[in-house]
């Protein structure tokens, strides 16, 4: 999978469960601050929507989406291709790595109240489902059904050609990511502004009905 499939799967996903996440924390706390609002010029119903209820840092969730890509690729082809057999999904794709991401996350949570680590390790550990890891069970399970990695084919020039050609020829997947992405970047400029995400990661909660 490509990293833009990566990319606009992981949104398609994360935008509705961050809506979903942020009213079932603030229909929780919204009496316990109703006095407080509505803020300058703001109103009430929308104040209530920014910062009482949980968020998600969206620069976080879409680095996290193709952590394993960023951490195996470069191993694979330049730091050590011969440990790892010219192995392009190793060590970032297997599940120990993805549970020590999410356990780190857990425990920066617990000890500081914010769940952004975590909620990037998850975004990261969903990239294993896209990349439907299950059929290359040795690198899931790595390290118990043994050390070493199989041996890799893909050259550095068919990995670029690869994304070159997702690009120049789209298919329909790429079509489908390739536009969530487009109406991400559309509904950010809109609605949030370019400088205030980039800055916060944030973007401005989509209304209930
Ligand atoms: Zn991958």
């Amino acid at each position: 999978m490509n990293t833009i499939n990566h990319l606009g799967l992981t949104l398609a996903v994360a935008v509705p469960a961050e809506f979903i996440l942020r009213n079932r924390t603030v229909s929780g706390r919204r009496n316990e601050h109703g006095k407080a609002l509505p803020l300058a010029g703001v109103p009430a119903r929308l104040a209530n929507h920014f910062d009482l209820g949980i968020y998600f840092d969206f620069r976080l969730v879409m680095i996290g989406s193709i952590v394993p890509d960023i951490l195996d690729k470069p191993l694979g082809f330049l730091i050590a291709p011969d440990l790892l057999n010219n192995n392009l999904r190793t060590i970032g794709h297997s599940g120990l790595f993805a549970l020590a991401f999410v356990l780190a996350g857990l425990a920066i949570h617990f000890m500081f109240r914010n769940p952004q680590v975590l909620i990037m390790a998850v975004s990261s550990a969903g990239h294993l489902i896209l990349d439907q890891m299950w059929n290359i069970r040795d690198t899931l399970l790595w390290p118990l059904l043994g050390l070493e990695f199989r041996q890799g084919t893909t050259t550095l020039s068919e990995y670029i050609w690869f994304h070159v050609h997702g690009l120049l020829d789209p298919r329909p997947m790429d079509l489908v990511t390739g536009g969530i992405i487009l109406v991400f970047i559309i509904y950010v400029t809109v609605f949030t502004g370019i400088k205030p995400f980039l800055k916060s990661g944030k973007i401005r909660p989509v209304m209930p009905a």
